[in-house]
């Protein structure tokens, strides 16, 4: 299988005609190209969405485009089997994952779709001698980077919520998982989106990726990934006055008093860390336990981390494998530092027998006591290894949950109904869970983070305001 760039409406190849190839982490296989999209092709891509944006895709109502997100949703759903296996292959996600992620697609479309003609401004009773309203407009045309581990998710959320507010968009896949996003978008042509309307350059981050950034022609941009690529492509977006939401990283942490209904708790605990892998940006990644209940909590997930495994996609394991070698070196070297510096490991999973020994598997790994100032305590890890840090009272609890550079997510584990209050609102992050724990949680709901984790929001209503912006018209009356 061999992909190409989708410029305009039609499927081309890089302008110089270079392919980057794509190897399965469920066992290593090379089974497909895509297209090493260049600078050259991010200006094609942009200058095709202008047209779209003043034209045949600009012209549409919003509740034309509102039919168009639904006719994608639908189609989606229809396809849902297809890009399960698409997604597994290519992204090493177990198939309930990748099914998961393939619905949330489309409901994303669903729910944008509906939204789309529900955008209204504000009319201002300022002045009696005028009538001032403010309107919300799209942006123009936005640049959507998007990162391997949820990728129709991701291309949901930011694309789906830019369409629905008539922007045209340019879409950079991550090179580590395009395909389905390159199938998505092949089923948006079918069901009748106008050429332009999306395009996507697929191909690396620091040339296609960082040409869609700094594009003088890019009105808005959308960047989900690291925070250190965040970094960059803030600073080129500012070089040409243009907004960017950045959806970054976590190190989310779960607290668990003392009056917690525990056996409630135990599976999202663990599972807010096993989830994707733990290749999750609000993967709940410390749990911050009071000291009295410390040994039983930690015991009781250590049982369950022993009972992990981790193996091929299609044999429902509990987690797959990591997206690349990278990252499973990565990860095995953070094992290897946590060990070295002398933390204990309480439970470990396993690697499946039968799990392929060219794919890039790592055992779920859960450590404990680790310290606060500790770097499995402090640094996003991004696989499958969870710490647990005992506190003593509810100050504490804040102090720690917080003291991250950190703030996607959080969550508060109590019965105590005032307490669970005070806590929640003492959190500086994003989205916070009391008594659940929903990583990534819930595609109506508001997500983005604090300080090193971003800023600006995406999904639910608000996803859908960040790809506007207001114009307000003073009007006298005579
Ligand atoms: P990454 O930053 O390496 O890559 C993300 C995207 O940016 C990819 O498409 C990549 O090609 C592109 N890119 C890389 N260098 C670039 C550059 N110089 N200029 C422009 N684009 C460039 O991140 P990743 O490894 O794909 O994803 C893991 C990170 O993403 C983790 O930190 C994770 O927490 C975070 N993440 C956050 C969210 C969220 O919603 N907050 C969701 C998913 C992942």
């Amino acid at each position: 299988m061999v992909f190409k760039n989708l410029i305009g409406g039609k499927d081309v190849p890089a302008s110089d005609g270079m392919l980057l190839d794509v190897v399965s982490p469920v066992d290593g296989v090379l089974f497909a190209k895509i297209a090493s999209g260049t600078a050259q092709d991010v200006d094609a891509a942009v200058k095709a969405a202008r047209n779209a944006f003043e034209g045949a895709w600009g012209r549409l109502t919003a509740t034309e485009r509102g039919r168009l997100l639904m006719k994608l949703a639908a189609i989606v759903e229809a396809h849902a089997d297809e890009l399960t296996a698409l997604e597994s292959r290519d992204n090493g996600k177990p198939l309930r994952q990748s099914h998961a992620d393939a619905v949330a697609l489309a409901r994303y479309f669903e729910y944008y779709g509906s939204a789309a003609d529900k955008l209204h401004g504000d009319v201002i009773p300022y002045l009696n001698t005028h009538f001032i309203g403010v309107e919300r407009v799209p942006h123009g045309v936005t640049g959507h980077i998007v990162p391997w581990n949820y990728p129709l998710q991701i291309f949901g959320r930011s694309v789906g919520a830019a369409l629905a507010a008539g922007n045209a968009t340019v879409v950079k896949p991550a090179e580590d998982a395009s395909l389905t996003i390159l199938r998505v978008s092949a089923l948006a042509r079918e069901v009748g989106f106008p050429d332009g309307a999306i395009n996507l350059v697929t191909g690396l981050g620091r040339t296609a990726g960082a040409a869609l950034a700094a594009h003088p022609g890019i009105d808005f941009l959308s960047f989900t990934g690291s925070p250190e690529t965040g970094t960059a492509v803030q600073t080129a977006a500012a070089k040409n006055h243009v907004g960017v939401t950045l959806e970054l990283g976590g190190k989310s942490a779960q607290i668990v008093f003392d009056d917690a209904d525990i056996e409630r708790a135990l599976p999202s605990l663990v599972n807010a860390i096993i989830q994707n892998g733990g290749q999750t940006c609000s993967a709940g990644s410390r749990l911050l336990i009071q000291r009295g209940i410390f040994e039983d909590v930690v015991n009781a997930v250590a049982e369950r981390f022993r009972a992990l495994r981790a193996g091929h996609p299609e044999r429902e394991p509990d987690l797959g494998p990591m997206i690349n070698q990278a990252q499973q070196r990565r990860v095995l070297g953070y094992l290897d530092r946590a060990r070295n510096e002398g933390l204990t490991v309480m439970g470990e999973g396993v690697v499946a027998i039968d799990a392929p020994a060219e794919g890039f598997y790592v055992p779920p790994v859960f450590f404990a006591p680790v310290p606060h100032q500790s770097m499995l305590s402090q640094e996003e890890v991004f696989g499958p290894v969870l710490v647990a840090t005992p506190f003593e009272d509810e100050a504490e609890a804040i102090r720690l949950a917080n003291g991250t550079p950190y703030g996607l997510a959080a969550g508060v584990w109590t019965r105590d109904a005032m307490r669970s209050t005070r806590v929640a609102r003492s959190m500086r992050a994003g989205q916070v869970f009391v008594n659940c724990y929903g990583a990534g949680g819930g595609i109506e709901l508001p997500f983005g983070g604090f300080g090193r984790s971003g800023h600006g929001r995406e999904k639910g209503f608000e996803g859908l305001i960040e790809f506007t912006t207001t114009k307000t018209l003073v009007m006298a009356h005579g």
